[in-house]
């Protein structure tokens, strides 16, 4: 199986997590504040619905919680031990941080949550 084939691929590169191709939100870019949340209601590629059920991505707040928690240890790590940041610095900083990364967060916990429930399909986008 090669990166292409994987969830993660789907994930990182905002594609449709059942045929790889077609994109997932509208724009590319997570700072264009105006559209960054704006998702094609179905793959302009397969035509895989996107919008599966009302408030299916209520459950991609799950998906957020444990990505800020875990991106949260991992930046604390890295900023006591490696760069030598107190802990008071650390929660002016964190914050800040989140902030700025918000948008990306936002985008990625969504397609976490639908690679959960579609599967990958190489078939689909050959019609
Ligand atoms: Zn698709």
């Amino acid at each position: 199986m090669n990166f292409r084939e994987t969830k993660l691929y789907s994930i990182v590169k905002a594609k449709c997590p059942r045929c790889h191709e077609g994109d997932f939100y509208e724009t590319t870019n997570p700072y264009n504040l105006k559209k960054f949340d704006k998702m094609h209601k179905r793959c302009p590629v397969c035509g895989q619905d996107f919008e599966r059920e009302p408030g299916f991505y209520y459950g991609a707040t799950y998906a957020s919680y444990g990505m800020t928690v875990g991106f949260g240890i991992l930046t604390y790590l890295l900023s006591t031990l490696v760069f030598k940041i107190d802990d008071i610095h650390f929660l002016y900083f964190f914050p800040a941080l989140m902030v700025l990364l918000g948008p990306v967060f936002f985008r990625t916990s969504r397609l976490v949550w639908i690679n959960l429930f579609v599967k990958y399909d190489p078939a689909a986008n050959k019609s």
